[in-house]
């Protein structure tokens, strides 16, 4: 095994606080104790604001902040802690890059491409600044076996791209994008990509260098960290001419006033859009969740959650196949473990409730993925389970055991 999940296990105080089996991490994960230790520890031993005092307690809690940037800048590949911005989470971080770009380089008749795939966050704003800025939004679909269909996004790429908006995993289907060859097909026509790793990298390895990509999206809380933390990724050459579109404090090296105005200096990268005290706990909390992740190595989290992966929806397939629909590749090499599905024509709400009563968690919904459940014909919503580095195999054959006991009380 590439890791030892039982060994983890012992790390999550919830996991035996509770008799739970947790099958909602793309939703958000559980935490470790390392992680709710840093965050213990910072209240207790050196709170304090940063970059402002000439304390000691402020320029311990600096350091660490800093620190924290590096330790993130690592983690994906960056280049330097210059291109790791903090915010709140992956919303927050793909709304400041479409207002960033819209408001400023996007102009009449200019196209931004997504997919039918996209999580709301990565929809919606594109959606909004597409309508402000007289901009086309264009959205690709997906091939029968619930991939993105590449041939209709080379076919929909043109000089007029501008922006190539796609998520890295879906959350409700599993497929993991090529991002690498989008970046290069976005970078041929001189268009930016902005991916969405909300799912991809608390899973899987992902290095901004190695794919190419400009920009980069996701959140502490779905990688073991705290919640109210998320990174904006921006390669650091669109960075320095970019503009922020928070401004206040921190984020301003003077603000010069001549009698009758004023001028501003924007503070250097990646401060400048950081305005206003950050989550500083909370950037903490998160290097402490990837210190945690890169003992394990993402290799390892990646090849577990594959074998995991297969292993369920092998189950499904021999053993609930007449009474279960799965919407995702079945090819575990493209797919992360996500698995949503419904159970005959039963609303998801009452096969989620229903597993609740056997105290298995699962999200049931649209995912806030309402347009891609549309494209697919799903009218309800789906049941979606998610799987991590703390999910035992035990957990899955009770699964499969409670779902066969809900079929068959429904059909009688
Ligand atoms: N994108 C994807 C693919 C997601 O799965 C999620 C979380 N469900 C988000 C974006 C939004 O993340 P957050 O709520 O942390 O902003």
């Amino acid at each position: 095994m590439p890791l030892d999940p039982y060994s983890i296990r012992e790390d999550f105080p919830l996991l035996k606080n509770r008799k739970v089996i947790y099958f909602d991490n793309a939703a958000t994960s559980q935490k470790p104790r390392q992680v709710i230790e840093a965050i213990k520890n910072f209240y207790e031993q050196f709170n304090a604001n940063i970059h402002r005092g000439l304390h000691r307690l402020s320029e311990e809690a600096s350091e660490a902040y800093e620190n924290a940037h590096e330790v993130v800048a690592k983690f994906i590949g960056a280049k330097s802690y210059e291109e790791i911005i903090f915010v709140r989470n992956t919303t927050e971080a793909l709304n400041i890059v479409a207002y960033a770009i819209g408001l400023y380089d996007l102009n009449e008749g200019d196209e931004i491409i997504v997919t039918i795939m996209e999580h709301h966050s990565n929809l919606l704003p594109w959606y909004v600044i597409a309508k402000l800025r007289k901009a086309k939004l264009k959205i690709i679909g997906l091939t029968s076996d619930y991939k993105l269909n590449y041939e209709e996004l080379e076919n929909t790429i043109s000089e007029k791209t501008r922006v190539i908006a796609v998520t890295h995993m879906s959350n409700v289907l599993g497929t993991i994008n090529d991002v690498k060859r989008i970046a290069k097909l976005a970078h041929e026509v001189g268009a930016i990509i902005v991916v969405d790793g909300a799912q991809s990298v608390p899973h899987m390895p992902v290095n901004v260098s190695h794919l190419d990509i400009d920009f980069l999206a996701f959140s502490g809380h779905k990688m073991l960290g705290p919640t109210g933390i998320g990174v904006l990724y921006g390669r650091k050459d669109f960075l320095v001419d970019l503009k922020p579109i928070l401004y206040g404090g921190d984020m301003i090296k003077a603000v010069n006033f001549n009698g009758k105005s004023i001028n501003i200096k924007l503070n250097d990268l990646p401060w400048k859009f950081e305005a206003g005290s950050p989550n500083i706990v909370g950037a903490i909390g998160l290097s402490e969740a990837i210190n945690y992740l890169n003992k394990i190595g993402m290799e390892n989290v990646r090849a577990y959650e594959e074998s995991f992966t297969r292993y369920m929806l092998r189950r499904i397939d021999e053993e609930l196949k007449d009474y279960v629909n799965i919407y995702g590749p079945r090819d575990v090499n493209e797919k992360g473990g996500i698995i949503s599905f419904n159970v005959m024509n039963y609303h998801p709400h009452v096969i989620a409730t229903m597993l609740d009563k056997y105290n298995i968690a699962v999200r049931s919904g649209f995912h806030c993925a309402q347009p891609l459940h549309q494209y697919l014909g799903i009218t309800q919503g789906s049941v979606r389970a998610s799987l991590y580095i703390y999910n035992v195999r035990e957990e899955i054959d009770y699964f499969i055991e409670v779902l066969k006991k809900i079929i068959k009380e429904l059909k009688e």
